[in-house]
């Protein structure tokens, strides 16, 4: 079945083949409740959705965007494969945007739909007289849709009335894997964020791709937390589940209790954070009190991992698998993975090769592969390759360069032939002409006893250019000075690369998938 080529070619097959195994697991906002579906009943149902769009007049190749988080997970989830049935295409979009950025990226990818909550409504009502392009405002839940708009040529719909009202026939749109299935706009963390286009092939050699790193099958029951609106959420998620058959869990936010319990209730078998989550999971202390027998792997990925997280997770979590994953959007996202084997003799390697259809090389800025322990720009190859980035030619031809997705990631392989993740280049502090990974001085400060969490990024300076200013975050009740904390640094770091300037704060700034917020803790230097 690897051979099919769009998504709802995937949906239908497993709908055929395992009409009563559980697809999806996800939280509704229409319900107000947990809500679980079969495969034959995520089929129909989309069946329904796809229909009342194409009643709509809702034409393929239109931009649908998708304004809600996962407390609304399943009217994402229904939306997301709704779309691809009728040849439209997804533009997911972060929920906790404010007007002008939710605007932005309406506006950007010229969006004729947006399907949003009660919840986020006034956000798109706010918005919508200033994007021309709009037609449509679905909403998921209880709301009036006599609002008035000042663009008039916006109606309103209701998601639960649609859905209920569609024909249940398979959709007639013809949909191929060579059309756009889903725009997925980056976070944002470093730049504007950018529409990255995915195909139907690019998509579904992702989920093939990210399952086979995971050695998912149709026995796996797969929880994360991921928001939908990300790629990680979106694509990593639930295509390497739709794949191959499994069942997805996807929680609706994330809590130490209910993530614990959700995984003993739901007898999950591998479950995705980023690293934030199990840091925040491992001092709760509570993971002795859930029976988490059925879990066989703790994926994660998204962000830098520290390596005291790694030592400590195996021993809160003894016999269970722990794997990297390593990737960006623009390449699925696909990337590296790192298997359990390796965790703990090649600590903090984030794998040896791709994953599966993935080419990796490490080139330096003349495009030359670099040998083992060189520093050099890591980049991916595979038919999980975005297509491009959406009305950006320069940035396109910048990061897709004869096929290879450049990640600005900087990376070296060890001799034999591991893979380290050294900085992004952008966060490279470069400090009187010596280059500091602030990787590796936050993983020496993570060591520390005292603290919770800590990011490193550059402080301008007259003299050295550049400097090291650390952020930390401590465990409750637990404080160090300055000097203590120099004393430990100077004891595991080359001097140049010891931080001499602390500012401790309450809690690091993450965007929704949980990865520390650089741009925000630059501003504060
Ligand atoms: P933007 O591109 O707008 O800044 P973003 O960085 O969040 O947004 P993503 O595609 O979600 O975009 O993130 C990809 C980046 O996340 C990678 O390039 C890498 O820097 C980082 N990353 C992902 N997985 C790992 C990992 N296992 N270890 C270290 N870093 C990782």
């Amino acid at each position: 079945f690897f051979q099919l080529r769009t998504i709802p070619q995937y949906l239908r097959y497993h709908a055929e083949q395992t009409p009563n195994k559980t697809a999806v697991v996800a939280w509704s906002g229409i319900k107000k409740d947990k809500m679980r579906l079969s495969y034959s009943e995520l089929n129909r149902l989309t069946d329904q959705l796809a229909n009342a769009y194409q009643e709509a007049e809702i034409q393929k190749g239109e931009r649908i965007a998708i304004f809600m988080d996962n407390e609304q997970g399943m009217e994402c989830i229904l939306s997301f494969y709704a779309a691809h049935k009728i040849g439209g295409i997804n533009v997911p979009i972060n929920a906790r945007f404010s007007e002008p950025e939710l605007q932005y990226i309406l506006e950007h990818c010229e969006a004729s739909t947006i399907i949003t909550s009660v919840n986020l409504l006034s956000k798109v009502q706010g918005v919508a007289g200033e994007c021309p392009s709009l037609r449509r405002i679905i909403v998921a839940g209880d709301a009036p849709l006599e609002v008035p708009l000042s663009n008039t040529a916006i109606r309103m719909y209701s998601f639960q009335t649609l859905m209920e009202n569609g024909n249940s026939s398979p959709p007639t749109a013809r949909v191929e894997e060579t059309d756009d299935a889903d725009w997925l706009y980056t976070s944002g963390t470093t730049a504007r964020p950018k529409g990255v286009i995915h195909t139907h092939a690019s998509a579904v050699a992702t989920g093939y791709s990210v399952g086979g790193a995971l050695g998912l099958s149709e026995t796996d029951v797969y929880q994360s937390a991921f928001p939908f609106f990300t790629s990680s959420g979106c694509h990593f998620n639930l295509l390497s589940v739709l794949v191959y058959g499994a069942t997805m869990v996807l929680d609706r936010k994330f809590d130490v209790e209910e993530t614990l319990s959700t995984m003993e209730s739901e007898k999950t078998t591998v479950y995705v954070g980023v690293p934030a989550v199990y840091t925040f999971m491992l001092e709760s202390g509570n993971i002795p009190n859930y029976e988490l027998s059925s879990l066989r792997l703790l994926d994660y990925g998204g962000a830098p991992m520290p390596k005291q997280v790694i030592l400590d997770l195996f021993k809160a979590f003894p016999g269970i698998e722990l794997r990297q994953t390593y990737g960006l959007t623009e390449a699925g996202p696909t990337g590296t993975y790192l298997p359990g084997e390796y965790a703990l003799d090649k600590l903090g390697s984030v794998g040896k090769c791709g994953m599966p259809l993935v080419e990796v090389k490490i080139v330096d800025e003349k495009e030359q592969e670099v040998g083992p322990n060189v520093i050099g720009e890591i980049c991916y190859r595979s038919p999980a390759n975005m297509r491009g980035y959406f009305k950006n030619e320069e940035a396109t031809k910048e990061t897709l360069r004869d096929g290879w997705v450049h990640s600005g990631d900087l990376v070296y392989r060890d001799e034999d032939g591991f893979i380290y993740h050294v900085d992004r280049k952008k966060d490279l502090i470069i400090r009187g002409g010596f280059n500091i990974s602030s990787l590796e001085v936050e993983n020496c400060l993570y060591q520390h006893p005292a603290v919770l969490e800590v990011a490193v990024v550059a402080k301008p300076h007259k003299n050295l250019g550049e400097d090291i200013k650390a952020f930390i975050v401590f465990r409750e009740g637990k404080s160090v000075t300055n000097e203590e904390i120099i004393a430990f640094c100077r004891e595991r770091l080359a001097d140049f690369k010891v931080p001499r300037d602390f500012e401790i704060i309450d809690a690091l700034p993450r965007n929704p998938m949980g990865k520390v917020l650089k741009t925000e803790l630059r501003k504060k230097v």
